[in-house]
């Protein structure tokens, strides 16, 4: 899509802190983290959220749960803990519409969030 910010984080027409890349999937440092490690991982293609999801799309999505991991072991979080959160809709704060996979870590993560 030409008109979506993580689609041109993709793309390179606006630049991100890149920390993983395969053929589906593109992970980048979160711009404001809300955690010691806070990693966004995003499909390179083009998908809104989690409600956009088609039978197509498993894959990746089985890929991105995948990095997950990888990243929090590369992190240093994955012995000591860490959550995997997608945001959908509003009431669940979703702000850019591009589905995007934070991985968080590196504190006590309080449950329930807030
Ligand atoms: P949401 O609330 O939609 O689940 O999360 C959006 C996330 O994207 C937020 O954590 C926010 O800090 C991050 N974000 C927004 N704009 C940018 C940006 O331009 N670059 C990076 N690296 N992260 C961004
Ligand atoms: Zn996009």
């Amino acid at each position: 899509m030409t008109d979506c910010l993580f689609c041109k984080i993709v793309n390179g027409t606006i630049p991100s802190k890149k920390i993983y890349e395969d053929e589906y999937v593109y992970a980048f440092h979160d711009i404001d983290p809300k955690a010691p490690v806070h990693i966004l991982i995003i499909p390179k293609k083009h998908i809104s959220g989690v409600p956009d999801l088609r039978n197509d799309d498993d894959v990746v999505i089985g890929r991105i749960m995948r990095v997950a991991h990888h990243l929090a072991q590369e992190n240093g979080i994955a012995t000591s803990g860490y959550r995997v959160v997608v945001n959908s809709g509003k009431d669940a704060g979703q702000a850019v519409f591009h589905i995007h996979y934070h991985l968080l870590g590196g504190r006590h993560l309080a449950w329930p969030p807030g």
